[in-house]
């Protein structure tokens, strides 16, 4: 088994404060590795989209410790994490996130700009990307020119144009209707088989099973339990484990 490209270990994590704090991530680990897709289930307010923040540096945890291609993130300053990001994670979101004023070209180039690339090398590797995701004959379009599966899919080679390491995806499907999501899952499933690139969904939809390599179940903030392949497949949602509460107030929902 190959290295995990991304780990988070014993990850804790308290969100809100005061009265209102909440232990959204109750001491979790989980480990990316290279050509694979993993898929994170749970109810809304499980802690999913606080996990990937963590494991994309965008989040630093309360307790426990994120490392990003062997390196301990742990102290890292600001700057230090947005590097890590920058040459490592790709972000995809629910809502794609794309400027409306700028050409497909152009979204997908962002992500290369931060990183200070020559202007010419960036849009023929924009291009390449967005030919990638299907979309060469688009390279000009701006987003509301798109369809929603379009538009995410400039999302997606906006998240793997500078090839990270992980690429992480917060309910990509969710916006889409049933074959545009399928195809969105059957790109990132492809991206998933490049070695050196870990890929993590987070859905609550089983019809996106069939993709995964590696199904995780969270739920309030603890991983419930983790299947590999066709087993994700054949078992059924099971009850979640009892876990050890603390006297802190009820979790606010979304
Ligand atoms: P999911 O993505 O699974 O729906 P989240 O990770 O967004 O769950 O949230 C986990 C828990 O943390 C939820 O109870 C949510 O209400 C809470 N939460 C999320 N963000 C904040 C915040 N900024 N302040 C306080 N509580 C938060
Ligand atoms: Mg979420």
């Amino acid at each position: 088994m190959t290295e995990p490209v991304v780990e988070a270990i014993d990850i804790v994590k308290w969100l809100g404060k005061g009265a209102a704090q909440v232990q959204a991530l109750k001491g979790i680990s989980l480990a990316l590795r290279g050509g694979e897709l993993t898929l994170l289930m749970g109810p809304s307010g499980s802690g999913k989209t606080t996990l990937l923040s963590i494991l994309g540096c965008m989040l630093t945890p309360t307790g426990g410790t994120v490392r990003m291609r062997g390196r301990l993130t742990e102290g890292a300053g600001p700057e230090e994490l947005a590097k890590l990001r920058r040459e490592h994670v790709g972000f995809v979101f629910q809502s794609y996130h794309l400027f409306p004023t700028l050409t497909a070209t152009d979204n997908v180039r962002l992500a290369l700009d931060v990183r200070g690339e020559n202007s010419a090398r960036a849009i023929a590797k924009s291009k390449d990307a967005l030919a990638m995701v299907g979309l060469a004959g688009k390279v000009n379009a701006f987003p509301l020119e798109l369809s929603g599966g379009e538009q995410q899919r400039v999302a997606i080679a906006r998240a793997i144009v500078g090839e990270p390491s992980a690429v992480l995806a917060d309910e990509p499907t969710a916006s889409l209707d049933g074959e545009s999501g399928n195809a969105i899952m059957t790109l990132l499933a492809e991206i998933a088989r490049d070695s050196s690139r870990g890929v993590l969904v987070v859905a609550h939809d089983p019809r996106i099973l069939r993709f995964a390599d590696r199904v995780v179940h969270i739920e309030d903030g603890c991983i419930i339990r983790e299947e590999r392949g066709d087993a994700a497949l054949k078992k059924d949602q099971g009850e979640c484990a009892a876990h050890d509460h603390d006297d802190k107030p009820d979790r606010v929902e979304n």
